[in-house]
């Protein structure tokens, strides 16, 4: 049985890059769902034309929007097989107890704690590469130079609307920690990434092997 993960944080803790790195440890498939919503603006779908004005205000989609994207990846044999990295979802109580319901039960819940300071300077700095979706940082992971004129900024990456995403995400905050309490793995995101990643990192070697799951697993691996 491979490990399910949710993997949750305010904006701009660094969720994107521990995904990275844990799908490149664990072979998690990773599923995003600001990635999923994104990518439906992009192709004009019908919730894209829907969800853009949302997305650019920081607001969060509705709860049934985002349920039926996400769950339609969970349902995927590549899931089932390598098991999940849900990146940004459950964001709600609503969306926990809906799949809760729908019986996707997960293995640890990980809660990346960054100081509001700090928060601010990393999505303002945030930079995405529409070609490749690579996503840079000017300060910590800045872009080489053959790309820097193609970057984007995301519209939700202002000020403005960070303190809306911020504000959001303290609401729904007390709630899903409450509700996965017996997974929660609390992290201090402050420090450089390599040790942020580290304490993930061993914590979930510890539950591999707590848990017996993978029968031919070697620590050695990674
Ligand atoms: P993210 O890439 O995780 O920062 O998400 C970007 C935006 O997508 C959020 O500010 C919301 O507008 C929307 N979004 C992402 N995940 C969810 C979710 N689980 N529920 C509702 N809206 C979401």
């Amino acid at each position: 049985m491979p490990l399910n993960v949710i993997l949750f944080g305010p904006p701009g803790s660094g969720k994107g890059t521990v995904s990275e790195k844990l799908i490149r440890d664990f072979g998690l498939h990773h599923i995003s769902a600001g990635d999923l919503l994104r990518a439906e603006v992009e192709r004009h779908t019908a919730v894209g034309r829907q969800c853009a004005a949302i997305i650019a205000e920081g607001n969060l989609i509705p709860d049934s929007i985002v349920i039926d994207l996400v769950c339609k990846v969970l349902e995927s044999p590549v899931v089932k097989e390598r098991g999940a990295l849900l990146d940004g979802f459950p964001r709600t109580l609503q969306q926990a107890q809906e799949i809760h319901r729908r019986g996707y039960i997960f293995d640890v819940m990980v809660v990346l704690d960054v100081d509001g300071e700090k928060l601010l300077r990393r999505c303002l700095s945030r930079r995405l590469d529409p070609v490749t979706g690579k996503v840079y940082n000017l300060l910590s992971n800045p872009p080489p130079p053959e790309v820097v004129d193609r970057l984007q900024i995301r519209s939700d990456d202002t000020r403005a609307k960070h303190n809306r995403r911020m504000e959001i995400y303290y609401e729904q905050k007390n709630a899903l920690v409450s509700f996965y309490r017996n997974i929660i793995l609390e992290v201090d995101g402050n420090p450089p990434m390599k040790y942020v990643y580290y304490e993930i990192k061993r914590n979930f070697l510890e539950l591999i092997r707590a848990k017996n799951k993978y029968k031919n697993f070697q620590i050695s691996n990674l």
